[in-house]
């Protein structure tokens, strides 16, 4: 067994919230999903509560998209398409 030595972005903590059942938890990048749509109401992070399981949806601002993007979330941008 080798450990593999992954050095990609630096692991990154975000805190999160729960409005269903109130808890308050840590998620790495890897928990979280961040959407980028054409507009702030499209714009937004989403992720499911460790505890009970609910899709949480949060809107994001303009830091929290940097601060999402900058700690390796994984990224989907939204086009207009056609
Ligand atoms: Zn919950």
């Amino acid at each position: 067994m080798t450990a593999r030595a992954t050095r990609r972005a630096t692991p990154v903590i975000f805190k999160a919230g729960c409005p269903q059942c109130r808890g308050s938890f840590e998620l790495g990048a890897d928990a979280l999903r961040l959407v980028v749509g054409g507009t702030t109401r499209t714009t937004f992070y989403s992720f499911t509560c460790p505890d009970c399981g609910t899709a949480v949806r949060k809107p994001a601002g303009e830091r929290i998209v940097e601060l999402l993007t900058g700690g390796g979330v994984s990224t989907l941008r939204l086009h207009s398409a056609v």
